[in-house]
């Protein structure tokens, strides 16, 4: 699909719902693709990305972005302590902030840097034990240490479980956002964007319905 029909669908999905047009931003998931279709969807104009690995992001992004200043890149996957540096400098918007360590480590490197990006609170709201995520039962505490550590947290993120309604879940990130006072939810990918437009996303990702099937592993698709 090209973006221009998928932004085409998006500003339906807004107007359907009785949503502000233009409410919801589409971040491009660009992980695993190769360089050239991206060069392609940056040549359009297009200048919010994401990326799920901070490895696969810092070794191919800084040129990228070098090239076309005024992209933003956004970390749609588990973040480690010992990556925490490198990633507050490569992302304007972190999603996947998910305990307490990690929000310590961020609120130390901000000091020590200077500079903070925006925060995702990631819920892993089928309480999946492969999924990272912070369970919903645990959430209102991990807001309340984000607030007393300072850290911008603008949102929640989800990613539903697979073969489950994501609707159920979509409305559960919603309530638990509106219940924490955060107007931002990150959720909706390429098979349900729609469904989360519907129930209140903010920031759709969206990656093979922009860029195409990914190829299994990075190796030999650098063309
Ligand atoms: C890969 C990925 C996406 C995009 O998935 P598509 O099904 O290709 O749209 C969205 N969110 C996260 C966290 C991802 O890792």
């Amino acid at each position: 699909m090209s973006l221009a029909e998928m932004d085409r669908r998006i500003r339906k999905a807004e107007k359907d719902a009785g949503r502000e047009q233009g409410s919801t931003c589409l971040l491009a998931i660009s992980k695993l693709q190769p360089v050239g279709r991206i060069r392609a969807v940056l040549g359009s104009g297009h200048t919010q990305f994401g990326e799920n690995r901070v490895q696969e992001a810092a070794s191919k992004w800084p040129e990228l972005m070098d090239s076309h200043p005024g992209v933003s890149l956004h970390l749609v996957g588990p973040l480690q302590s010992n990556k925490v540096r490198q990633a507050m400098k490569l992302f304007r918007c972190i999603h996947s902030l998910d305990r307490p360590k990690l929000a310590r480590r961020i609120a130390d490197v901000a000091q020590e840097i200077g500079q903070c990006p925006d925060l995702f609170i990631q819920v892993n709201t089928g309480e999946e034990a492969q999924k990272s995520g912070v369970i919903p039962d645990d959430l209102d505490r991990l807001v309340s240490t984000t607030r007393q550590l300072e850290l911008p947290v603008v949102g929640l993120m989800c990613i539903p479980p697979v073969g489950e309604e994501a609707a159920l879940h979509f409305g559960l990130l919603a309530n638990l956002a509106e219940r924490n006072g955060l107007n931002k939810l990150s959720m909706g990918m390429s098979g349900d964007f729609e469904t989360a437009i519907a129930l209140g996303a903010t920031h759709v990702r969206i990656g093979t319905a922009v860029f195409g099937e990914r190829p299994q592993s990075l190796a030999g698709n650098r063309g």
